[in-house]
Parts: structure tokens; sequence; C-alpha cells
């Protein structure tokens, strides 16, 4: 009986090999991963190739917003699955009318442009500030200032949008036209504003550079200036937005409405959108044939997408997010390898006293918890309804890698 049992065991773990054999034979080896084969979702946690169960802080990355396979998130996809599954952007939708009238009507935007991702997102948003300022001041104010710390994406466009150093890198030319600013930096800002920029674009919470939020004051001087000299905001919210932070958009947690917001990662609860809000001065600059997107806005993800929206502005929602969020944070300030946390919300940053991020993640890995990490730090972006046993369980298990 025990030799069946090992022997099924054995079977198993040479299937998982077989298939991450198969996988890297066949596939381009850009991401790091780990050894681990995801079947299936289970509830807001994931089931392994050998039946293992994880907690997951990550939710993807962000993107799962309300766990795996949820009820009545996926009745509405698999409706929208038997009913029509794409139709070129030429014809009108209901499902996508739907979804861009409530995307407006909670957010106060005027218009969208759907794509399929984030980077897609910003990349509109970048084409869009560019004609508005081609459009009313002529060919050279196209200068767009983006911040040292942020991350907008892996095109090339939105690589030259990213600040960070290291992703200037292999790809050369990049697109011209960005100038960095020292992040929270001031006076790097009053310095770097000339004639020539056309739009200042940021995430409120700095996500893949270390959950760093902007500071209050740093914000309140952009939209100060763009205001005054009719620059575009752009804040990429494609990692905040969708009640990431507790609030549906983290531009509410500061009272500011940028003039642009990009969204992606969770707002169809895990099939791929990208979503360009303009307010009224946006609304129209891009107009027939200017961009376009095959893809962009497509049904299912717009029917995820209505369900995501929909069980958010269910009563109480976003306050459970922030309670969970408080907890959540109490608990990583109770581990002793923990030096502090950043973000807000359920957008979680935690730095470490002694260990590496990327130790602590792999040994997470092996007893079933997943994480991710953002610079030196570990990254929480757990599903949104998450329950404070799975909290719990989860906080348990990095405690004891931590205390390793
Ligand atoms: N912008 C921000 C703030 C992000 O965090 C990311 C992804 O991590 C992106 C843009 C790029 O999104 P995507 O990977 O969907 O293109």
């Amino acid at each position: 009986m025990k030799e069946r049992v090992l022997n099924l065991l054995k079977e198993k773990e040479v299937k998982a090999k077989e298939i991450i054999d198969k996988f890297n034979k066949h596939v381009m080896p850009t991401y790091g991963r780990y050894d681990v084969v995801i079947k299936k979702g289970e509830g807001r946690g994931c089931v392994d190739d050998e039946g293992n169960s994880y907690v997951d802080f990550g939710s993807g990355i962000g993107t799962n917003s309300l766990g795996y396979c949820d009820k009545k998130w996926s009745d509405k996809v698999c409706e929208q699955v038997r009913k029509m599954q794409h139709t070129s952007n030429y014809y009108y939708t209901k499902i996508q009318a739907d979804f861009a009238s409530k995307l407006c009507e909670i957010t106060g935007y005027s218009k969208i442009f759907f794509a399929n991702s984030g980077a897609e997102a910003n990349e509109c948003a970048i084409k869009l500030a560019r004609k508005y300022s081609f459009d009313k001041y002529g060919k050279n104010r196209n200068k767009i200032i983006t911040l040292t710390n942020s991350f907008h994406g892996r095109t090339l466009c939105t690589l030259s949008a990213t600040g960070q150093e290291s992703f200037h890198n292999f790809f050369f030319p990049f697109v011209e036209g960005f100038k960095y600013v020292k992040t929270n930096d001031i006076d790097d800002l009053k310095d770097k504003i000339d004639d020539n920029v056309c739009a200042i674009m940021f995430e409120f919470i700095q996500g893949e550079g270390g959950v760093i939020p902007l500071e209050e004051d740093f914000l309140h001087v952009i939209f100060k200036i763009c205001e005054e000299k009719d620059i575009l905001t752009i804040a990429d919210e494609v990692q905040t937005g969708i009640g990431r932070t507790g609030k549906f958009l983290a531009s509410e947690n500061f009272n500011l409405k940028p003039n642009i917001t990009t969204l992606a990662k969770g707002l169809a609860g895990g099939l791929p959108i990208g979503a360009c809000l303009g307010d009224e001065k946006c609304a129209n600059v891009l107009g027939k044939s200017t961009h376009g997107s095959t893809f962009g806005g497509n049904p299912i993800s717009c029917a995820g997408g209505l369900a995501v929206l929909e069980r958010l502005q269910t009563k109480g929602f976003l306050n459970e997010v922030e309670k969970k969020a408080k907890y959540f944070k109490q608990k990583l300030l109770n581990i002793k390898e923990i030096d502090s946390v950043s973000g807000k919300g359920l957008m979680i940053g935690a730095k470490l006293k002694t260990k590496k991020a990327g130790d602590v993640i792999a040994r997470c890995v092996e007893k079933r918890l997943l994480i991710l990490t953002a610079g030196d730090k570990l990254r929480f972006l757990p599903p949104l309804n998450i329950d404070y046993n799975e909290i719990d369980k989860g906080i348990e298990i990095l405690k004891e890698v931590l205390e390793e």
C-alpha cells in the first residue's frame, strides 16, 4: 500500500517535470518562473498539479481581484462566451456600452478607450496627451515628464516612459520625449518643467518600483503646475485602481482628479483588458483612425469587468478592503524580521531587516504561499475578497519562513 502511494506521488512529480520541460523547450525564457505548475483555482487560492493548495497573496499580479473563478463572475463570463466571444470594433456591442458607461459613472470620467493591457492603456494615454498638445500648441510641445522610480509597461514606448534606469537597456533606440523627475522632489520637478512639456505621468503609489506612495505636497504641486500651464496629468492606476487601495481609484485617497487615468490588472478579474479614461478635455482628442486595437474591449473581458464593478459597488465592500488591509499590515508588523510596511489598502510592501526578498519568496512557494516582490521588498496584492482566515494562514507561513 505504502509503495503504491509512493509510486503515485513519483508519477505526479514526473508529470509536473514533464510539463515544465515541455514549457521551457517551447516558450521564450523571459520570466524567472518557480517550479510549480498551477492547475486550477480554489476560491481565493489555487491548487498545483500535485494537488497541493496555495494561499495566494499575489492574485496573479493583482489581476484576480475576486480570486479564482468566483461564481457570479464566472457565470457572467460564461454567459457571454456562449453568446458572442468577439466582434470587430467597427460594430457596436451592448456589453461594451454597458461596461463603458458603468466605468464612467463610477469614476466620473467622460470617455474611455479600451485596450488589452496596462502597457497598451498607457500607450493610449501618451498618444492622447501628445495629440491634445499638438492640436492646441503645435508639434514641439510633446515632452512627457515621468518619475525616476516609475514603471509603465514593457512596450518600447512605455519602457521609455518608465523612469527606472535599469529598464533602458538592450532595445535601443528608445522612444524620445520623456524626462525623468526624481520621485517626490519638488525642486527637480520645477527645474524640468518647460514650454515643451505636454503631460506629467505618475503612479499614486509606485508599484513595481517598491510600493512607494507619492507625497501629498509633491502631488499638489504637480496638479497646480499642470492646471496653470494646461499640461495634462496622467495617472497610471494600472496597479492601484479598481479597489486595490480601498477606494475605487487611488486618486480618491488624495482628492485629486487627473485628466487621464489608465486601468488594467484587476479591471476584469483576470481577463485581459486595459482602459484609458479621459475627462471632458480629453474625451474627443483621439478621433477616427488615430488609434485602435483589434481585441480592445473584448466582450468576454467586458462581462468579467461588469461582474467586478458590481461586486466593488456592493455595500461595504471597499470598507472591508480597508479593514482587512489594516489587519494584514498589523500582522506583518508583528513579525520581527519585518522592518516596515508601506502602501495603501491591499497594496502592501514590506521591507525586511536582514533577509533577501527573492529568497523569502522562493521558500514561501515551497511552503505553499504565493507572494511577489517589488525592488528589495515583499509585495502583497491579495484578492480583494480574501478572508481573515486566509490572511492568518498565509501570514503564519510567511512568519515561519522569516524565522527560519
Ligand atoms: N503600469 C503599472 C503601474 C504596472 O504596475 C504595470 C504592470 O505591472 C503596467 C503598467 C504594465 O501592465 P501590463 O503588464 O498589463 O502591460
